[in-house]
């Protein structure tokens, strides 16, 4: 840090993204990543073409990308709002709806806690219950910012649409965000709820099930008021962060929804399998409706199995925090992948 920085930064924390290493060393099941590429029509959306036209600014309005977004999921273009990466969209919401405080769990996705220290949001940590799971009582009346994961990160656990709806309903004078990055793996959307509700804001992410990480592309589709709140502080920052290989990708990658649904099935299907497997090994395993599964062993820590299967050249997060060192994050790659995670597993212990 420079003597030069804002004092209000000086003892911001900043959020850990997960190992990237950037040799193809590792089988890497830590941040979540599909296993699956792209479909083959997004490759074939990247033409010569496109890449020449780089020398020109992109849509700010993303025009393309929403109407197609808007066909898919039934909404209007107005009720949809795209920003680079969902993290981008987290951002924006701490910064706009955060006045009264946020509240959020102890275990959850990490990037949260930041961005309310970023704005200088104060927040309300609530614990999960014992089994990890969330307690919604403890949601109600909170007149601030709630903002959920569901399912949950990293413990994969979701909440059903009507628990979901009674938090909406208990705090009609707050938003009530809910993070949707890994909803298709097994979760049941909440997007059609803000048709009823003005202050749901529901946010989505291609970098899950749709195969583009790289590509930074997230969404939010919320009540038209919402959208107007987010647009604003988007072209008040960066009106082109969703660049023109992105919008073009985008749109491809919507256009060919069932590909990825395929993809979805077969994750899931992995997920059920290695599961079980880690389970016939004595591993404890959270109930997972995500590309993930958060598993502990009373056999070895979990920084232990972290060190060992990286040694063993394969990649998972551990977490620090007390109340979760115990356990590891694994994403569920192919099965082919996953295969060797539970040969390795068995190395090790
Ligand atoms: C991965 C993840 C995101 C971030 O997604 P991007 O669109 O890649 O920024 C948001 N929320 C949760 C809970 C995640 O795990």
């Amino acid at each position: 840090m420079s003597k030069f920085i804002n004092e209000k930064f000086t003892s911001l924390e900043e959020y850990t993204p997960g190992e990237q290493p950037q040799d193809k060393k590792y089988i890497k099941l830590n941040t979540n990543e599909s296993p699956y590429p792209p479909s083959k029509a997004v490759v074939k959306a990247v033409s010569k073409a496109e890449i020449k036209d780089l020398r020109l600014y992109c849509d700010p309005e993303c025009k393309k990308l929403k109407l197609a977004m808007a066909k898919l999921f039934g909404v209007n273009g107005e009720n949809i709002f795209l920003s680079n990466g969902s993290d981008d969209i987290l951002n924006f919401a701490f910064m706009a709806y955060g006045q009264k405080g946020a509240a959020y769990p102890d275990i959850t996705y990490g990037f949260y806690s930041v961005f309310a220290e970023l704005h200088g949001v104060e927040s309300e940590v609530i614990p999960l219950r014992d089994d990890f799971t969330i307690d919604i009582c403890e949601y109600k009346n909170k007149n601030k910012l709630i903002v959920i994961a569901n399912p949950n990160a990293p413990t994969g656990i979701a909440l059903s649409l009507e628990e979901i709806e009674e938090i909406v309903k208990a705090n009609p004078d707050s938003v009530v965000l809910i993070d949707e990055a890994y909803v298709d793996f097994g979760g049941e959307s909440c997007y059609k709820l803000t048709a009823k509700y003005d202050n749901l804001l529901c946010v989505g992410t291609f970098s899950k099930s749709r195969s583009l990480a790289g590509g930074r592309l997230g969404f939010a589709i919320a009540n038209e008021r919402l959208i107007a709140d987010l647009e604003k502080i988007k072209y008040s920052t960066n009106p082109y962060n969703i660049n023109r290989l992105t919008q073009v990708v985008g749109t491809a990658t919507i256009n060919d929804n069932d590909y990825y649904l395929k993809n979805c099935e077969k994750i899931i299907k992995t997920r059920e399998w290695v599961t079980k497997e880690l389970e016939s090994l004595r591993f404890f395993v959270l109930p997972s409706k995500a590309n993930f599964i958060f598993a502990k062993s009373d056999k070895i820590s979990g920084l232990k199995l972290y060190e060992e299967l990286k040694e063993k050249g394969v990649l998972v997060r551990h977490f620090e925090k007390d109340r979760i060192k115990d356990f590891n994050r694994i994403t569920i790659g192919t099965d082919k992948e996953m295969k060797t995670l539970i040969e390795k597993i068995k190395e090790i212990l």
